[in-house]
Formats: structure tokens, C-alpha cells, sequence
């Protein structure tokens, strides 16, 4: 099956006989590598199993490169002020004007704490500092591993934010004041919930997924939970 990348007449990027072709060149194509390669010519991918492997897989067509689907890393922070925790109304798909944590996808190139402190940054232009990791969640359907911080303001005596490009609103929240009805994804549950075992404590090993909680650990084969694979960032 030919699935939508590129377009018929692109061809594979390195443009000569297969047993030549180097495997880099596609994806270099792909952008895959996280290098500065530019997208100039898309290759035709089909999916089929590799030899020796034991799945489907996205191959390029004509060299046989194979483009490897693997779990994405998201990182975010509860951060705490005096005053509360700090959360976002996203102002973007999915679950919009829902509340969240500042957390996203990690970046190629980045650590775990610079990926979660530059979220903070873009989601609530709030320059926060990490203190330990709080949880480690799988959200296994949609192939995500979520990495959740605790931190503070970088400068606790001014906790400075405002809404960034992807937030409606940002606001410091006591625990009895967090929209919980209003809340973006079962993992911030989780995450707060996380923080609320510690508070400002020893953070201790991180936590995992909630044992009441089964919907982050069902894999893509799972019965469906009444969730829909839009319902998390
Ligand atoms: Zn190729």
C-alpha cells in the first residue's frame, strides 16, 4: 500500500541503483535525522515488513530505507509558586480551552529539563527552574512516554508568566481551586496528583501511572475506553 508521503513523481532522494543507495540520504529526505536537512524531495514509502523484523514498517520504496515509528517524549513541569500551581487553557486542537501544565514534545538536540523549561517558556513565559522529576507516565496507545518535572519560578520572588502563543489563559492554582472539570488529559490528573503526595517535600522516585487509571497502559489493541486518541497532546 502506498500511503500519502510525497508524491508520485518524487522519487527516492538519492537517485541511484538500489544497491547503491545510501540509506542517510532518505533520511536526510525525511528530516529524520535532526540535522538541518532541508525537505526537498519526498520518497515514496509503502509499508511493509522489513527482513528480519518481525512488523510493518514505513520503507522507502526504491532504496528500502526504513523510516522507524517509535514512541514520542513529551516533558512538562507542575510548577509551584507561593500561591499555587501554575496552569494553561490551551488555546490549540486538541482540547482546547481545556487546563493543562506547560509541557510538550521533546525537541531533537534537547535534555529533558531544557525540553520541559523551554514548554514553560513558550506555553506561559514563565522561566521556571527543575527540581526533580515527579512522574513517568505511558500513555502507551498514542506512543507517548510523558516525562513531568517539579519546579519552581526561576526567581521565586517574582513568578512572572503570561499567556504564550498555544495558551487562552495561565494562572497560579491552589489545590482546591485547579478546574478539575476542566482538566486536558488524565495525565495532568496524574501528574498533580503526583505533586500532591510530595508537595514541596523530598521528591523521592518517580511516580507512575495510577493503578486506578488503566487508560495510559492500554496499548493500541486495547478495548476502547471511551477516549479518543485526540483527548492527549
Ligand atoms: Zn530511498
Amino acid at each position: 500500500m502506498v500511503v500519502g508521503i510525497g508524491t508520485p513523481e518524487n522519487a527516492c532522494p538519492s537517485g541511484e541503483p538500489p544497491a547503491a543507495r545510501l540509506r542517510s540520504k532518505c533520511a536526510a529526505a525525511l528530516n529524520l535525522t535532526g540535522q538541518r536537512a532541508t525537505i526537498r524531495v519526498m520518497a515514496r514509502f509503502v509499508r511493509r515488513v522489513p527482513e528480519g523484523d518481525d512488523r510493518e514498517r514505513m520503507m522507502c520504496a526504491d532504496c528500502g530505507h526504513v523510516a522507524y515509528e517509535n514512541p514520542k517524549i513529551i516533558v512538562g513541569s507542575v510548577v509551584l509558586a507561593a500561591d499555587g500551581i501554575l496552569m494553561c487553557r490551551r488555546a490549540i486542537e486538541p482540547r482546547r480551552g481545556y487546563w493543562t501544565l506547560p509541557a510538550g514534545y521533546l525537541e531533537m538536540g534537547e535534555t529533558l529539563e531544557e525540553g520541559a523549561v523551554r514548554e514553560a517558556l513558550e506555553e506561559a513565559e514563565a522561566a521556571i527552574a527543575i527540581e526533580g522529576i515527579l512522574g513517568v507516565f505511558n500513555v502507551a496507545r498514542i506512543g507517548q512516554v510523558q516525562i513531568i518535572f517539579r519546579a519552581h519560578f526561576a526567581d521565586p520572588a517574582r513568578p512572572i508568566f503570561s499567556p504564550g502563543p498555544e495558551s487562552l489563559d495561565v494562572r497560579l492554582f491552589g489545590w482546591d481551586g485547579i478546574p478539575w472539570d476542566q482538566i486536558a488529559f488524565p495525565s495532568v490528573n496524574w501528574a498533580l496528583e503526583a505533586w500532591k503526595a510530595t508537595g514541596s517535600g523530598p521528591i523521592g522516585a518517580p511516580v507512575g501511572n495510577p493503578v486506578y487509571d488503566a487508560r495510559g497502559v492500554l496499548g493500541l489493541a486495547g478495548p476502547p475506553v471511551g477516549l479518543q486518541s485526540s483527548d492527549q497532546p
